[in-house]
């Protein structure tokens, strides 16, 4: 939850004079508000080369679930991106591997793109289940992943780095991203190479370059530094570098996050 009228319409005015179209032709930018904001990001943004996305969708296509948005009402209004299984919705809302799933197909099934997020816990890391839990997760998923590997993004992100400040060291998320890619590729996933896996958790401009400058680490889900204009779009111009080395950039805003991203 992040956002008010008054100061997205700061950032918003802000992004759009800050990414230019030579830079969006390097990389693909998304900024993914809450819904009662989509209106507003879509009147800034919608002719400046930006995408929207949403930061949850219903698992259900339609029916009587009050309070939920499916993924065909997010297609209507043009959302190209849905995160889902962000470690929040695990965590506070219970969402399990199965309706991680079942959401990544309905938002598939619409056209869109899913941005499925995968984490383990620091209680995880420490005992060393790191690649069990996020094996698990991505499991769940690989049964109804679409044939095109840019359709979908995957972004890992270690529920211990999210909003506290700590970030994986490059190597460690080169580490869990050549293993989810080497899951995919044993998996038979069409275009595992292509696949785009994000890095997730307290990226900030100082240190986006190094972890994006990993093989395997193709982008960013960037929270408490996307409320700031300046340190996004130092970030993107991050992942161009990054692009112009090997071509498989994206960074997505997620403008939300918890109480520590402000
Ligand atoms: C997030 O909320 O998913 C996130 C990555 O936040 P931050 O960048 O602030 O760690």
């Amino acid at each position: 939850m992040n956002g008010e009228l008054a100061a997205n319409e700061r950032l918003l005015g802000e992004l759009r004079a800050q990414l230019d179209g030579s830079l969006l032709n390097q990389v693909e930018v998304a900024v993914c508000p809450p819904f009662p904001f989509i209106s507003q990001v879509a009147a800034w943004l919608g002719d400046a080369g930006i995408h929207w996305g949403a930061q949850n969708v219903a698992r259900q296509d339609n029916g009587a679930v009050t309070g939920e948005v499916s993924a065909r009402m997010l297609a209507e209004l043009r959302f190209r991106w849905v995160l889902i299984g962000h470690s929040e919705r695990r965590q506070l809302f219970g969402e399990s591997d199965d309706a991680v799933a079942e959401k990544v197909g309905r938002v598939l099934g619409q056209s869109l793109r899913p941005v499925i997020c995968l984490g383990e816990t620091l209680q995880e890391r420490e005992a060393e289940v790191t690649e069990a839990v996020l094996g698990r997760q991505l499991d769940a998923v690989i049964p109804v992943l679409a044939r095109d590997p840019a359709d979908y993004v995957l972004a890992y992100e270690p529920v211990w780095a999210i909003g506290t400040g700590l970030t994986a060291s490059p190597a460690q998320a080169q580490a869990v991203h050549a293993f989810l890619r080497n899951r995919l590729r044993a998996a038979g996933v069409a275009g595992a190479d292509q696949v785009r896996i994000l890095y997730g958790g307290s990226v900030k401009a100082g240190n986006a370059v190094d972890l994006f400058e990993q093989d395997d680490v193709d982008g960013g889900l960037i929270g408490g530094a996307s409320l700031v204009a300046e340190d996004f779009v130092a970030i993107c111009k991050a992942a161009a570098v990054a692009a112009s080395a090997r071509m498989r950039p994206e960074t997505v805003q997620k403008a939300e996050g918890d109480s520590s991203d402000g």
